[in-house]
Parts: structure tokens; C-alpha cells; sequence
């Protein structure tokens, strides 16, 4: 069986994605039900990317335009949500990401921590981005609002174009490589498209206000949900490394 055909099956029927030999991140261990094993699927035949390749960053030190955005958010009042909300989950990560993942909103987890992507869903996240090498701290993570909507209601458009300028002054102060929709509601509101996530993901798309590649994912919250699902989010997770690595030239529509 080809190894790609090995690693997609083997990838369908584990708990774990972590990359044979790469260490777990701060705060993970191997007892992590989501790490635990050693059936993780190789991507390729290159070399294994240690936390310290140079191809990605390791920056974490807090960018002062940043700074100034968060500090810019968590005094917003421009729209209704921060009645309600405890705290602003402005984004985490590494200053110079290569790649920046953008959700739809704090749950109520987040919304506790003040930081994205946390929880079993943030679990999952950080699985799969160990998967293809990448460190939570190696990326940068956000959400298109960065107050929880109450009950974890689907945002809405006064919400969304509220809140568009602090994710784009992100992107602008990040600048990465490319763009990874996380979830159905992120993608279409980032694309400006109303089709189905069968149909968004598995390619590259470009953002229009940015000219950058954007990729779709699941989010980790479905494929807890809907673990049949998570094949195909490999696939789209190789689809970002491949982009990323430079060994495939985003095919943009
Ligand atoms: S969601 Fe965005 S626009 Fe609305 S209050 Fe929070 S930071 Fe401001």
C-alpha cells in the first residue's frame, strides 16, 4: 500500500496525528488522550521538522502594533457583544507566523481564558497542528470577533463588520504567508461565499482584501462531533504544509 494511502487510513482510525519523534508542546504529555500513540502518519520522505527549523519562527516576543490593537479591543464597545462578554480573545501565536488561522468566534472557554482555541477543541487544534509540525506557538491564531456571542449563537453581520478592522490590522501586522479558514462560518465570511464547506475545502483559495492563500479546515469542534470527518481534515492538513513548504504552488480561485 503506498504510504500516503497508509498514513491517510492510519490518520482515520487514531486518536493522535503527532508526528513520530516530535516532542509534545508546553503543557502537553503523552498521557493526552489526543496525543497519546505512536501511529502518527509521516508526511513525506523529507527531512523531520524539528521545533526549530528555520522555516518556520519561533518569535513570540509581543509586536508593540499589536499590543496596541489588543489594547484598542479590549476597550471596544462597538458592538453589542461586549455587554456581554468577560473577556476580549484577541489571538495567540508567534509574531512572524507563516500562517495565521482565523476562526469564528470565543466559545465559552475562551471566553473565560481570554485566549482562542482552548479546551478539547483546542486540544484537537494543537493535535493536528503537531501533526504537520507546527507548534501553537508557531502559528498565530484569532478569530474573525473577538467577543463571545451569547449561548455561542452564530455571529452576526453588524458583528462581524464591527469587529473587521482589528482582524485585518492582525493580518496586516502579521502578515503571513497564507490564511487557514477555520471552520463553515469563517470560511464563507472570508471568502464572501455562501457554498457548502464540502465545496470550499481541498483547494486554495485567494482572500480578496489580501491577495493571500486561504485555505479551509474543519474546525476541531465538527470533527469532535463528526470523527469520520477527520481523513479529509488531514488532507487539508497536508494540503497546508505542501503550500507552506513551497512544494506546491497555490493553484488560486
Ligand atoms: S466583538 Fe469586536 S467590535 Fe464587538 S465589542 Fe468585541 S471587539 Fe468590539
Amino acid at each position: 500500500m503506498p504510504h500516503s494511502n497508509r498514513s491517510y487510513l492510519t490518520a482515520l482510525g487514531i486518536p493522535s496525528w503527532r508526528r513520530r519523534g516530535l516532542a509534545p508542546s508546553a503543557g502537553q504529555t503523552s498521557d493526552d488522550p489526543l496525543l497519546a500513540g505512536e501511529q502518527t502518519p509521516s508526511l513525506s520522505n523529507r527531512e523531520e521538522r524539528k521545533p526549530n527549523s528555520p522555516s518556520i519562527t519561533d518569535s513570540q516576543a509581543p509586536d508593540a502594533a499589536l499590543l496596541r490593537i489588543k489594547a484598542a479591543v479590549e476597550r471596544c464597545t462597538r458592538c453589542d457583544l461586549h455587554r456581554t462578554r468577560n473577556r476580549t480573545v484577541f489571538g495567540v501565536g508567534g509574531v512572524e507566523a507563516h500562517c495565521m488561522l482565523i476562526g469564528e468566534a470565543p466559545g465559552a472557554e475562551e471566553d473565560r481564558q481570554g485566549e482562542p482555541f482552548v479546551g478539547r477543541a483546542g486540544k484537537l487544534l494543537d493535535a493536528m497542528l503537531n501533526a504537520i509540525g507546527f507548534r501553537r506557538d508557531q502559528v498565530y491564531i484569532a478569530n474573525m470577533i473577538k467577543c463571545r456571542p451569547p449561548g455561542n449563537r452564530d455571529p452576526q453581520d453588524i458583528e462581524i463588520r464591527s469587529c473587521a478592522d482589528y482582524l485585518a490590522q492582525q493580518i496586516d501586522e502579521i502578515s503571513p504567508r497564507m490564511l487557514v479558514a477555520v471552520g463553515r462560518i469563517a470560511a464563507q465570511r472570508l471568502l464572501s461565499t455562501t457554498e457548502p464547506m464540502g465545496r470550499l475545502r481541498g483547494r486554495i483559495h485567494r482572500h480578496e482584501p489580501t491577495g493571500l492563500p486561504l485555505l479551509v479546515m474543519y474546525h476541531p469542534a465538527y470533527l469532535l462531533r463528526r470523527p469520520r470527518e477527520k481523513g479529509k481534515a488531514w488532507q487539508d492538513l497536508l494540503m497546508l504544509h505542501s503550500t507552506l513548504e513551497g512544494s506546491a504552488s497555490p493553484d488560486l480561485s
